[in-house]
């Protein structure tokens, strides 16, 4: 049986092709700037995202945490949309280890208002933490992938500008964001100082992340690298299936995944007790509703599983659904109709 796994874009194995690439490379190392693979990718990551230099990172989690501790001394706070990634799921790095405090603010766009960042600043007084950064996300993993209107990203910056504020983006599905967008990555890039991009999801690399930003910035978050441990020796192969990644053909390819991504939440909308909100389907997530179908998320994630197809529940009714490369049209069809089966 064929298992079709919709799960997380994390699965994507590489690609013949790539692993030929991978194998060819000059090598070097590059904890002394050695790498001429690596060099290549950061070269190539900075022009695309608009920044003056990027940074070869073995996650995105260590991407986003030397982003904080770049920009921030401890004590500091941090803006940030409640359900942001870097304050649910990066294991609580940015208090353990950036010793930040985080202002969560909630933006159902997958953004904070810009009333809500002006309410929240804090007034210089003794008592207080100084407010230095703020962090958006794009797209909204929680939110399901959502794209926030890149005229409130616009919005944001300019007043962080005015008051002094740095502005770092989690961009781990930055390149699905600018799909849905119709706009260069680096348009998007623009709104932040600083930019994490994810190499190891839909883009398909087995490893690695990219920090991005200005030079100096760079020098610094390079340290912090090398202090939490990525400081990683001959990289080259990794950084060839990360070339390979950001190819233009490959980041085109993304938008098979949003098709296929509409096709499932369009089906799904055709069975009773099942709710997918359609207008917030933007990139390769679907969020699912099943009050009312009878199943819990976690009762419903087992029993398709029974017929191979895996899901991820996110809450008691809530159903996460992620496409990849790894998924078909036909997979897509086929995890239909076996809901189908099971409603
Ligand atoms: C996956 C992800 C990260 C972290 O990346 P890892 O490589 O898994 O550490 C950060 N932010 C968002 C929004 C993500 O989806």
């Amino acid at each position: 049986m064929r298992v079709i796994d919709l799960r997380r874009d994390t699965i994507t194995l590489p690609t013949e092709t790539m692993k030929k690439f991978a194998f060819q490379v000059v090598l070097g190392d590059s904890v002394y700037g050695e790498d001429p693979t690596q060099r290549e990718l950061e070269e190539m990551a900075a022009s695309l995202l608009g920044k003056e230099r990027a940074l070869f990172l073995p996650s995105g989690t260590m991407g986003n945490l030397v982003a904080l501790l770049t920009h921030t001394r401890r004590g500091e706070e941090v803006i940030v949309e409640e359900n942001a990634h870097i304050v649910t799921s990066e294991t609580g790095g940015i208090g353990a280890i950036a010793g930040l405090n985080v202002k969560p603010l909630r933006g159902e766009d997958g953004a904070p208002e810009v009333e809500a960042i002006v309410q929240a600043l804090r007034p210089e007084n003794i008592h207080y933490p100084r407010t230095r950064l703020i962090c958006l996300e794009n797209t909204h993993y929680r939110y399901g992938g959502i794209v926030p209107p890149l005229e409130k990203f616009r919005a944001i910056k300019m007043f962080a500008e005015k008051r002094g504020l740095a502005v770092h983006l989690d961009g781990a599905r930055l390149f699905n964001a600018a799909i849905y967008l119709k706009r260069e990555a680096r348009e998007i890039c623009q709104y932040a100082d600083s930019v994490m991009v994810s190499l190891s999801k839909g883009l398909g690399a087995p490893v690695g992340s990219l920090l991005a930003g200005s030079r100096d910035f760079i020098v610094e978050a390079e340290r912090y690298r090398k202090m939490l441990g990525g400081g990683m020796r001959q990289t080259g192969w990794l950084c060839a299936c990360g070339i390979m990644a950001l190819s233009p053909e490959n980041i085109n390819r993304l938008q098979e995944d949003h098709y296929h991504a509409f096709l499932l939440a369009q089906g799904l909308t055709h069975f009773q007790g099942i709710h997918v909100d359609l207008s917030r389907v933007h990139t390769n997530f679907v969020l699912a509703n099943l009050e009312g179908s009878g199943y819990t998320a976690w009762a419903f994630a087992e029993k398709l599983k029974e017929k191979g197809v895996l899901v991820t529940p996110a809450g008691k009714f809530v159903v996460r659904f992620i496409t990849s490369k790894e998924v078909t049209r036909e997979d897509i069809l086929r995890t239909i109709e076996i809901i189908e089966e099971i409603i």
